[in-house]
């Protein structure tokens, strides 16, 4: 899962990079509203976590700018004073959920997990496809009910095809929301992340499309 933490406090943006990251998102930051803008505009993020208070341009309008421009993706709302109006704008402008300054890691961490998951169509932490089960809060995955011991990475890839379970997903696609745009994107080093993740999840679980890409086996 690929997140976008846009907040010019460089403290609280440090503690979203660390609890999301612990949380298995693979985290941008970006401090400033024009910025933010353009990320949001032109870059695919399971979820962001938008600030309101931002240079440049204010997060309202970030915001109403993405949803005009059809940009659907998951928005928390971080507002500064929590006041109800701020609270209003920020729903009329196109958020899914807001928080309110001061806040607890955990429980944005939390709010942030059910975005995902209302955004994939399924409201529990507990995601089946076929023989395959993930707990998208305790990271853990099972198949045909047999806990799987994955490391992180193999989990944001596993956890990635589990939300886009009804289409193959390139390639590329997958690279991106591993590694994002600062790293090196080799084919070879995801082609190997799959060959362990088979090795340990059995044969059956995660299909090629050849020339495609990658998707979850739902024959039961
Ligand atoms: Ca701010």
């Amino acid at each position: 899962m690929r997140a976008l933490a846009v907040e010019d406090d460089p403290r609280i943006s440090g503690d979203l990079r660390r609890a999301l990251s612990a949380a298995g998102f693979r985290v941008e930051t970006c401090a400033d509203g024009q910025e933010a803008w353009f990320l949001g505009d032109t870059e695919d993020y399971d979820l962001i976590v938008l600030d309101l208070g931002l240079p440049r341009l204010d997060g309202l309008s970030v915001l109403k700018r993405w949803r005009a421009n059809g940009r659907a993706m998951p928005v928390l709302v971080l507002t500064a004073r929590g006041t109800w109006q701020e609270r209003v704008e920020g729903i009329e402008a196109g958020a899914d959920d807001y928080l309110p300054k001061p806040f607890r890691m955990e429980e944005l961490v939390a709010r942030a997990r059910a975005l995902v998951r209302r955004a994939a169509g399924g409201g529990s932490a507990r995601v089946e496809v076929a023989r395959l089960a993930i707990d998208t809060n305790r990271m853990a995955v099972w198949v045909a009910g047999v806990p799987v011991d994955v490391t992180a990475l193999e989990y944001r890839l596993l956890s990635y095809l589990v939300h886009h379970r009804d289409r193959v997903v390139a390639p590329v696609e997958l690279l991106e929301h591993l590694y994002g745009d600062d790293e090196a994107r080799e084919t070879n080093a995801l082609e190997a992340v799959i060959a362990r993740l088979r090795r340990k999840l059995g044969p059956g679980v995660i299909a090629t499309r050849r020339g495609f890409g990658y998707h979850l086996d739902a024959a039961p």
